[in-house]
């Protein structure tokens, strides 16, 4: 198992499944064309699998796990620090796929690469942190052991926004643990949501079987991937409306399985009055516009308290006019393309509902092409569309707060509790406000947008079931069994 290092010429022929560790043709008549939301240029088409070829996949995995799951921990931890190797020597490959097929900036594409690092790195000390328990018994003579177990084959359907990353954060964990994997990559982004991270961990030196990427429609073979008999595991990161589907057929069809959902976002960016403004405006940019605000915990309100709110959206306009728009590739850009038409229609329909609802657009500019340049409105109130729901794109509305207390209820005002964030120079204060928020996750002092592979990364609410990252994800991955040894005979009472 050791990885060819010195091979650094870059990968090719992403058109073509990863099935039982061989790249063959998809057998769907359907094609996926995936193409570069910035300029519209043709990257691959990929002829997607069929029922028949996920089957494969999942015989493959079932199979490959038994083996795996007896290596010694040693000889799993090196593939994922061969993974971790090759993400290294391949980084400027890596963020070019990034930018030319999810529309990622450099900035974006950058911080995404070194966040699928971290998480490697992490996955690769998992194998020797798994342990048992020996727990004492109420029956005489009796002893119980605790194992933790390899969960079986995981099942991961993955979103395009943080292809490489939200990717990595279920398979890196899953195979390093002892488990197998089926995945399925979203439509947008085959090669870096899938395709790629299979030539890297095949080139780690991963077996064969234990990872497989079946490319097809989520329509077509979603459903066929969840209410498959062989996952013990679901791992799903993308909508709620879908992820509710995937909780539904995991557990209402012939057989039960266990779910993790990552899922939607409308995370409150809270400024109170004793807040440093500058910090808190530079965050507020970064923190909605970073990937175009297409991130499930991007800032999704700006809450700001009254004796603020003027200054606030004074300093906040004029520095968001300055961020440049546009072309991905290009250095000093901020923000790029929208991933897809659909997802343009639906920020075009956002913006004509949240003037219809009488909230006050300060700044907007010209759609051109895929490219949304950020808007942002005032005026709104908790009850507008802007506020309740996730905007997942480079608008903003903001939202004045009486006092505190008002804030507090503003920013839990919502089905969703991911991730969230607060400004103030009194971090008792910040504390007390954090701890009242009913959210996953929340940061005083900085943007939503905080992921850290050693710290539980997941949400409340409509926002899912379940924690990524450090032993949260290690406990995720894996199953329990308690075997006790009866060293004397019992008495039994017939
Ligand atoms: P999506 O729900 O449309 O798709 C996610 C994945 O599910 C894709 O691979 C898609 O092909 C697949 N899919 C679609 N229909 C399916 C079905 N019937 N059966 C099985 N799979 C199916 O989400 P998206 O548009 O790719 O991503 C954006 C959403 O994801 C946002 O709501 C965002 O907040 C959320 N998200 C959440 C997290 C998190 O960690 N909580 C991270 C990123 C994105």
């Amino acid at each position: 198992m050791s990885a060819n290092n010195t091979n650094t010429s870059a990968y090719s022929d992403f058109h073509l499944q990863y099935i039982a560790g061989e790249w063959q043709k998809g057998k769907d008549d359907s094609v996926n064309t995936n193409t570069n939301p910035y300029n519209g240029d043709e990257l691959v088409k990929i002829q997607q699998a069929t029922e028949e070829q996920l089957n494969e996949a999942y015989e493959a995995a079932s199979q490959a796990q038994q083996e795996w799951a007896k290596q010694t921990p040693a000889a799993r931890a090196a593939v994922l620090y061969n993974v971790v190797n090759i993400l290294d020597q391949r980084q400027e490959e890596i963020i070019d796929w990034l930018i030319k097929e999810s529309g990622s900036t450099r900035i974006k594409a950058t911080v995404e690469l070194s966040t699928a690092r971290a998480i490697t790195l992490e996955a690769a000390t998992f194998p020797n942190r798994v342990h048992g328990e020996i727990r004492p018994s109420n029956t005489p003579d009796k002893e119980n052991f605790i194992y933790r177990e390899p969960i079986g084959v995981v099942a991961v359907i993955s979103p395009w926004n943080f292809p490489l990353h939200l990717t990595q954060r279920s398979i890196a964990p899953a195979l390093a643990l002892g488990n197998a994997v089926v995945l399925k990559p979203a439509s947008d982004t085959p090669v870096t949501g899938g395709l790629l991270l299979a030539k890297v961990f095949e080139e780690a030196g991963l077996p064969k079987g234990l990872l497989n990427v079946v490319v097809g429609s989520g329509s077509e073979i979603g459903d066929a991937i969840v209410e498959h008999k062989t996952p013990s595991l679901v791992s799903f990161t993308g909508s709620t409306s879908v992820g509710k589907h995937i909780g539904e057929l995991a557990n209402g069809g012939e057989y039960i399985k266990k779910v993790a959902l990552e899922l939607g976002g409308n995370s409150p960016f809270v400024v109170l009055k004793d807040a440093d403004i500058d910090q808190a405006v530079k965050a507020a940019a970064f923190g909605k516009f970073l990937h175009q605000g297409q991130i499930c915990i991007a800032i999704n309100r700006i809450i700001v308290e009254d004796a603020l709110y003027d200054d606030f959206v004074t300093r906040f306009l004029e520095h968001v006019k300055t961020l440049q728009v546009g072309d991905p590739d290009k250095m000093e850009t901020a923000v790029g393309p929208i991933i897809n038409e659909k997802q343009v229609k639906s920020l075009k329909d956002k913006i004509a509902k949240a003037q219809e609802e009488g909230a006050k657009m300060i700044l907007s500019g010209e759609i051109k092409g895929q490219v949304v340049p950020p808007h942002i409105f005032t005026d709104v109130t908790r009850e507008m569309d802007l506020s309740r729901n996730e905007v997942f794109g480079p608008l903003v509305g903001i939202i004045r707060a009486k006092d505190e207390d008002d804030a507090l209820s503003i920013a839990n005002d919502s089905m969703y509790g991911l991730s969230s964030a607060v400004f103030t120079q009194d971090l008792a204060k910040g504390l007390r406000f954090a701890r009242g928020i009913k959210a996953g996750m929340t940061h005083i002092n900085d943007i939503s947008v905080n992921d850290d592979s050693n710290a539980p990364f997941g949400g409340e609410k409509n926002s899912g079931i379940g924690r990524f990252n450090g032993e949260w994800v290690l406990e995720e991955f894996t199953r329990l069994h308690w075997i006790s040894v009866q060293h004397q005979p019992r008495e039994y009472p017939f």
